[in-house]
C-alpha cells in the first residue's frame, strides 16, 4: 500500500505591515500582523525513487518544480537534519495565487515540512519545525501556526494574537504577479534620504482583532508597502477604489501585492463586493472568504 500524507495550509493577509528602513544586511525590520484566511494549498507527500515536485491549479505553470521550490527545500532540510533520504513525490494542489502577496510559496514550504515530518515519523518538536520554517523564509513560520500573529524582526519572530470573531474578506487577484524583492527595492527608492520610523504594531488594531470588530479593524489596517506596490502596478488603485465603491469597509494591497484585500461588514456584503469587483474589470478573479483560518493541518 502506498502511503500518502496530505497537509492543508492557509494563505495570509497582513492587516498591518509596518516596514522600517533598510538594515545594513539589506533586510527590513517589520511589525507584521498576519491573519490566516480560508484560501488553501494542499501538499501531498508520497515515498518515491527520488525527490520530485508536481503542481496542479490555475497558476501551476508559474511554480518552479526544481529544488528551489519551497516545498522541496523544506523536505531537503528536514531530511538533512535527520540523516534521511529525501526520496519523496511532493504534489501541490495550488489555490493560493502565485506571487500574489499571500504567502503561497511559504504555505507550501510549511505544508511539505509537516507532511514529511508525519510521513517519516521524525516527530520534530514544534520549536524545531518553526526553526526550519524561519530558515526557509520570513513568512513560513506563520503558515505553520495560522490564526493571527504579530511578526517582528524580519517577520519570523511570532507572537500569537487573539481574534474575537470572524472577518469577511474579498480578495481580488491581478492579471500578473509582483516580485516581493522588487517591491522592497521600490520602497527603498521611494524612501531614500527620508527618516523611516521604527515599525511598531498598532495597539488599536490588535484591540480590533481581539474584539472581532470589523469596523474598528477597517479604521486601523495599514500597509507600508502599498505605495511601492502601487508605484509598480498603478492599475491596482482602480481595484481598491472599485472594492470601496462596492461596500468594502477597507481595501488594501495584501503584503507586497498585487492581490488586493477588501474587508466586508458581513458575508452577504462580501458576496456583493466580489460580484461587483469582478464586473468592474479591474481584476482577473475574486475569492470570497473569511478569517481567521487554522495553520498547517494534516488531513490524512
Ligand atoms: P509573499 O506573500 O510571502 O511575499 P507571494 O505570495 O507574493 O509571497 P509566492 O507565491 O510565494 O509569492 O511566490 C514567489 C516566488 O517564489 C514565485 O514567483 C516562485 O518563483 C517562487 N516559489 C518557490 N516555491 C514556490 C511554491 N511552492 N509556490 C509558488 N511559488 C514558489
Amino acid at each position: 500500500m502506498t502511503q500518502t500524507v496530505t497537509v492543508r495550509v492557509p494563505a495570509k493577509v497582513n492587516v498591518q505591515l509596518a516596514v522600517g528602513g533598510a538594515r545594513p544586511d539589506g533586510f527590513h525590520d517589520l511589525a507584521n500582523v498576519f491573519l490566516a484566511v480560508g484560501l488553501y494549498d494542499e501538499v501531498s507527500v508520497t515515498p518515491a525513487d527520488e525527490l520530485r515536485v508536481t503542481c496542479e491549479g490555475p497558476d501551476a505553470a508559474q511554480v518552479p518544480l526544481d529544488r528551489t521550490n519551497l516545498a522541496a527545500r523544506a523536505a531537503l532540510e528536514l531530511a538533512r537534519r535527520y540523516g534521511l533520504d529525501p526520496a519523496v513525490h511532493l504534489h501541490i494542489t495550488k489555490d493560493i495565487p502565485v506571487a500574489g502577496g499571500m504567502a503561497g510559496g511559504s504555505a507550501d514550504g510549511a505544508g511539505a515540512l509537516l507532511a514529511c515530518d508525519t510521513l517519516w515519523g521524525t516527530n520534530a518538536s514544534r520549536e524545531e519545525l518553526l526553526d526550519i520554517c524561519a530558515e526557509l523564509g520570513s513568512d513560513v513560520p506563520f503558515s505553520l501556526v495560522g490564526g493571527a500573529a504579530l511578526g517582528t524582526g524580519r517577520g519570523e519572530m511570532l507572537r500569537p494574537l487573539e481574534v474575537g470573531g470572524t472577518f469577511h474578506w474579498v480578495f481580488a487577484m491581478a492579471e500578473r504577479g509582483l516580485s516581493t524583492p522588487a517591491v522592497f527595492r521600490e520602497f527603498d527608492r521611494m524612501n531614500e534620504g527620508l527618516r523611516v520610523p521604527e515599525p511598531v504594531a498598532s495597539q488599536d488594531l490588535l484591540d480590533a482583532l481581539a474584539k472581532g470588530d470589523a469596523g474598528a479593524l477597517a479604521r486601523t489596517v495599514s500597509n507600508d508597502l502599498q505605495p511601492a506596490a502601487l508605484s509598480l502596478f498603478p492599475e491596482l488603485a482602480g481595484t481598491l477604489a472599485a472594492g470601496r465603491a462596492a461596500g468594502a469597509l477597507a481595501a488594501l494591497v495584501s503584503g507586497s501585492g498585487p492581490t488586493t484585500a477588501h474587508l466586508a461588514p458581513d458575508e452577504e456584503t462580501a458576496r456583493t463586493i466580489g460580484r461587483e469587483l469582478l464586473a468592474s474589470g479591474t481584476c482577473r478573479t475574486v475569492r470570497v472568504t473569511r478569517s481567521p483560518a487554522p495553520g498547517a493541518t494534516v488531513l490524512g
